[in-house]
């Protein structure tokens, strides 16, 4: 890779954080689908139920 200035190699490393956000988007939508498509099997702790299956998990208050 060619030397870079500090002001063009911070532009990639925010082009970079960009991807990665629009990545993430796409991710949690994937997921969202995936567990909204579960029937989910929970299993429970003191404080929050998990699903086995697609890892959604949910606070319980008493
Ligand atoms: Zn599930």
């Amino acid at each position: 890779m060619a030397k870079q200035t500090n002001g063009n190699k911070a532009m990639a490393l925010i082009d970079e954080m960009k991807e990665l956000e629009e990545k993430i988007r796409q991710l949690k939508i994937e997921l969202g689908t995936l567990q909204a498509d579960c029937v989910h099997e929970f299993v429970s702790n003191q404080l929050m139920k998990t699903c086995q299956k697609c890892l959604q998990s949910e606070s319980i208050y008493y």
